[in-house]
């Protein structure tokens, strides 16, 4: 920590000195999420302060509060999808001023020497201590990491990434986990002009799916479980809208798709969805349910199918996703609430009762 920019030194909130600040966190695993403050390091060399304006309810949130993955670090301040203002800067900070627009997603920190790094692909770093990710994370100064559902965050330049003028912060926010989410594997695997993509589930990242494989010109087919959302669907830019839970479209449909991308939060019958796609074709894994998937071998070897993942972007990608969803005006579908709803907005998305992504206004954190 190098910088001594402040001359006061008896509070906490002075650019030297770390800070403490308000936020919302489940203090143990599957709590409800209460009021409380955390606090932020000081401003060093290459950190910028960013005022959190709103951020994003990933079913991610959800699933690490209920600790779906494996054991949490608590207290816990969930958001990955943090939009924001930059209030100050470290001395050594070239790329930010106060008052530039930013966003912040699911990684803070990386080695930045690895493979990986170096080709942009910070989400794999393979580094010892991999990808830090915004919360529930380890940073390398060894404290742990709190996420966007705060007032303010600090946060080293290289991890932030432009929000352009053309969006709005509230509808920007959730690109920055739910848009790179769908950009990343939509781009890798070419969707575009004569490309049948289904998007499965409409959720947080399934609307966004939606409406960037439609802007990349790829013919889209949304698979939701009802067709209770059918219109919203294909106003957001789908061609087609099935429910699953009418067994006939996995006929109907058999063959159809050159890449399907499942956004779905709970376990699924993969092999039913490989029978959708043409020969040759792709299932990408987005969703990340606790359960292991498990797939029948003869979905895959019949029509030399691929089943795959992927994992949020790079910053790189991120950024190239900002800039598209600027020059097409895509910002996610939102509902902003208040931080004493978050509670409530979680019991939501766990009933699929989402359109689409719930935002936190930080104003009333
Ligand atoms: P979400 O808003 O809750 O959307 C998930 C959608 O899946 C729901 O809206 C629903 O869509 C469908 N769904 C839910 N339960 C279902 C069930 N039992 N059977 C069939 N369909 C069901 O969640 P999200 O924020 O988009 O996140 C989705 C998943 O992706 C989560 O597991 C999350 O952790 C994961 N994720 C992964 C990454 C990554 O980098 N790979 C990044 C972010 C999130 P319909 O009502 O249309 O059926
Ligand atoms: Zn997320």
């Amino acid at each position: 920590m190098t910088n001594t920019t402040t001359t006061d030194t008896t509070n906490t909130t002075g650019t030297g000195r770390p800070r403490s600040v308000s936020a919302y966190a489940a203090l143990t695993p599957k709590a409800p999420l209460e009021k409380t403050t955390i606090p932020r390091r000081a401003l060093g060399e290459h950190d910028i302060l960013i005022d959190v304006r709103f951020s994003g309810i990933c079913h991610s949130d959800i699933h690490q509060v209920g600790e779906d993955w494996g054991d949490g670090i608590f207290p816990m301040v969930p958001g990955h999808e943090i939009a924001g203002v930059v209030a100050e800067v470290g001395p050594g900070v070239t790329r930010w001023a106060a008052g530039d627009r930013v966003g912040v997603g699911c990684f803070v920190d990386s080695c930045r020497e690895c493979d990986n790094c170096l080709a942009g692909l910070q989400q794999y770093c393979t580094g010892s201590s991999g990808t830090v990710f915004t919360y529930n994370g380890v940073g390398r100064d060894g404290e742990p990491t709190y996420g966007g559902y705060s007032t303010q965050l600090v946060v080293d330049e290289g991890y932030a990434l432009r929000i352009p003028d053309a969006l709005p912060l509230d509808v920007a926010a959730p690109l920055l986990c739910a848009g790179i989410t769908l950009y990343s594997p939509l781009t890798h695997w070419g969707a575009g002009p004569g490309k049948k993509v289904a998007i499965v589930g409409l959720g947080g990242l399934g609307h966004m799916g939606v409406k960037i494989a439609h802007a990349k010109g790829a013919e889209v087919t949304v698979l939701s479980q009802s067709l209770r959302k059918r219109e919203d669907g294909l106003r957001l830019g789908a061609d087609d809208y099935r429910a699953t839970s009418d067994p006939a479209i996995f006929s109907e449909l058999a063959g159809t798709f050159d890449l399907i991308v499942n956004t779905v939060s709970a376990d699924l019958d993969l092999s039913a969805y490989l029978g959708l796609l043409r020969t040759g074709g792709t299932l990408v894994q987005v969703g990340a349910p606790e359960k292991p998937v498990t797939v029948n071998a003869h979905a895959l070897l019949v029509g030399r199918k691929s089943l795959s993942g992927s994992m949020i972007g790079g910053l790189p990608e991120t950024q190239e996703m900002l800039d598209f969803c600027a020059e097409h005006g895509i910002g996610a579908e939102i509902e902003l609430i208040s931080a004493d709803q978050i509670n409530a907005a979680y019991a939501r998305v766990l009933a699929s009762d989402v359109r689409y992504r719930f935002v936190i206004d930080a104003s009333t954190i």
